[in-house]
């Protein structure tokens, strides 16, 4: 910058200290007013293009030629030059002088000079200004690549990790007060404080301390968390890395990072290391082999960190600490004993769980009498800690909106179905006819679903947009570990109603099924592929649980096996969606009665539908039990 400024400031003196700008005239002007009056002492022609006119000093009281003449800074009167003429040609101009000089009373030779003059600054700026910008734009790259790391702006430092160092000083405001339901996670994560705290308890019978752990689950189930928490309450430094932060656009900066990384952690020793979405660089080497081009970078950042977790040099001190939830994508030397030793494995919390969930979440918000916290965990099967999270701000929200001083079980139950179906979308305009349409199609699931026995209990119905769908069923799934067939079909029976009741309705379907469709599909392509469920495939699964073969283009069977799938799928739900045909033709009368009501009030509940169709306690309904069965029993 300073030399900048340097320049900048020679420019400006050198503005201050020009002679007044020469008043540019034309030759009839000059040959008129000047010339005649013999004022002329010199003419300077520069560079073949314009002539410089200076006069006789005599003149500088004159009245006609005051102004040219007015002092400037340091030179009084001004030198000159006084004028100047554009010139067409230089012979021209020599013609025109000569002619003119003639005309003079008393004939004077004017002197002419022929210059040639450069702009000295305007040349040095020149081939400096390139230089300016070519070096700015150098220290520019340079810095966007060094951003985040120790001393970011060093051009040197983008091969520095960027790790962000939490201990005594800069400490985790998490606590495990704030993780919940994760009790066996919490332990096993505990113990590799105590490993690094007293590792000579362990080490005392022969034991070797760990060297990473990796945390697994589908998102949102805590586990940066949980890594957050140890954070917070180990007590020892702990660096904090997304796997994501090793790739850079420059070749060999991953490893380098590592190195890095390691680098620190072992002076920091012992400490903890923790890369969060480790799949980032983590996954397997092997995969996408055909493209992978690309991929050597992300390769040699693995190597380098399979190199430092198990290599030649000793990190004791250091334990490793990973997240993902894409277990299957990683490269398996990653996850053999000596490097991630110990995989935790986080699930969706159960009930009881989501209750301890809920209660972390709630601490912070006013409620009032009418949260049932085991109601609320109650109506959230399938959601994962983040979601909790997440439901607890949308009713604070939503009760905020509604101007409440507490936030109500209502504001609850609004936030859940906002978040499971989406924004209701009252404005959407729909027709009378699609109206029908969609109320026929959300009773045909709500009946179906209704009659079968093992399809998870209905909660309530709508006919209101909501997000991206024009009308929903909600239910309330079980927490089940097993399906049998015979539950896979009654669900695929519930899913398929909506079409049904379309064709049983107005003898022609809509595409509005598209989505039921969809689910159908793939899972009956799971049902005969990957469970071993079908008859003619026989109990064989294709199912790839390493995640190994992720092209598409290799298929574990043949062409026949493929084919034989695809007419047992096909098989399947096209039975299955006439067995629902049969089941709602029988019970059109309640078909209608449901879609009735549907189009009056709109959204219906688990009571209107028991007015309608009886209870759904199906054993104490020895008829209807034997209407509906024997339509689902496999052939
Ligand atoms: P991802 O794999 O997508 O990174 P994750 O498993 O790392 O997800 P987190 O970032 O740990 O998920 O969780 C997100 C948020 O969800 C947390 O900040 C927290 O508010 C909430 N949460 C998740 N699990 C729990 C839990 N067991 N107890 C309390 N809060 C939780």
């Amino acid at each position: 910058m300073w030399w900048l400024l340097v320049l900048g400031g020679l420019i400006l003196i050198q503005m201050l200290f020009k002679s007044e700008p020469a008043r540019e005239i034309s030759w009839q002007e000059f040959e008129k007013n000047i010339l005649v009056k013999n004022a002329v002492e010199k003419i300077v022609v520069v560079n073949q293009e314009y002539a410089e006119i200076f006069l006789k000093k005599e003149f500088r009281n004159d009245s006609a030629f005051k102004d040219v003449f007015k002092p400037i800074l340091g030179r009084e009167p001004n030198p000159g030059p006084h004028y100047v003429i554009q010139i067409g040609s230089v012979e021209t101009f020599d013609r025109n002088l000569e002619a003119a000089e003639k005309k003079l009373p008393n004939r004077e030779n004017i002197s002419v000079l022929y210059v040639k003059k450069s702009n000295w600054y305007w040349n040095i700026l020149e081939w400096v200004l390139p230089l300016i910008l070519m070096f700015a734009l150098w220290q520019y790259l340079f810095r966007k690549a060094g951003t985040g790391g120790p001393g970011g702006s060093s051009p040197f430092s983008f091969g520095k990790s960027t790790a962000t160092l939490l201990d005594k000083e800069n400490k985790s405001t998490f606590t495990f007060d704030d993780v919940a339901g994760l009790d066996e996670a919490e332990m096993e994560v505990r113990e590799i404080v105590d490993f690094l705290k007293n590792p000579q308890d362990f080490t005392r019978l022969g034991a070797k301390i760990p060297k990473g752990v990796i945390l697994v689950g589908p998102p949102g189930t805590g586990k940066t968390l949980l890594a957050k928490a140890v954070a917070g309450e180990a007590q020892v430094p702990f660096f904090i890395i997304s796997g994501s932060e090793f790739v850079e656009m420059f070749v060999g900066v991953g490893a380098s990072r590592v190195r890095d990384l390691f680098k620190r952690a072992k002076e920091k020793a012992p400490c903890i290391v923790f890369i969060d979405e480790i799949d980032a660089i983590g996954r397997s080497r092997s995969r996408n082999a055909y493209f992978s081009g690309s991929n050597d970078e992300r390769e040699s950042t693995l190597n380098q960190l399979l190199t430092e977790m198990d290599g030649f040099g000793t990190n004791t001190g250091v334990i490793v600490l990973a997240a993902t939830n894409r277990a299957d994508m990683l490269d398996p030397a990653l996850l053999r004993p000596g490097r991630f030793d110990r995989h935790i494995y986080l699930e969706l919390p159960n009930i009881k769980e989501r209750e301890a969930i809920f209660k972390v979440h709630l601490r912070p918000l006013i409620l009032d009498e009418t949260i049932d916290v085991t109601f609320l965990a109650g109506q959230t099967p399938g959601f994962s800690g983040a979601d909790i999270a997440n439901i607890c701000n949308e009713a604070a929200l939503i009760a905020a909106r509604r101007k409440k001083d507490k936030i109500a079980r209502q504001d609850f139950l609004d936030a859940i179905d906002r978040i499971v179906a989406g924004l209701e979308k009252k404005s959407k305009i729909i027709s009378p006819e699609e109206k029908k349409v969609i109320a026929y199609h959300e009773a045909g699931h709500a009946v179906v679903s209704w009659l079968l026995k093992t399809v998870d209990p209905l909660v309530k119905v709508s006919i209101i947009p909501r997000g991206k769908s024009l009308g929903a069923a909600w239910y309330l799934p079980e927490e089940k570990q097993l399906r049998t067939l015979n539950v896979f079909k009654e669900h695929f029976c519930a899913t398929l109603g909506g079409r049904a009741a379309e064709e049983v309705i107005f003898s022609e379907v809509s595409s509005g099924a598209l989505d039921d469709l969809e689910k159908v599909t793939k899972e009956a392509y799971m049902v005969v592929a990957y469970y071993g469920f079908n008859e003619k495939i026989g109990p064989v699964s294709f199912y790839d649980s390493s995640g190994q073969r992720d092209t598409g283009f290799q298929k574990p069977y043949s062409e026949e096996t493929g084919k034989l799938i695809d007419e047992e799928v096909r098989k399947m739900v096209t039975d299955l969606y006439g067995q629902t045909k049969q089941l709602l033709i029988r019970n059109k009368e309640s078909l209608t009665r449901v879609a009735e009501l549907l189009l009056q009030k709109e959204v219906i509940f688990k009571e209107d539908l028991e007015k309608i169709l009886g209870s759904r306690m199906l054993e104490q309904e020895p008829d209807r039990k034997n209407e509906i069965k024997p339509a689902l029993i496999p052939v």
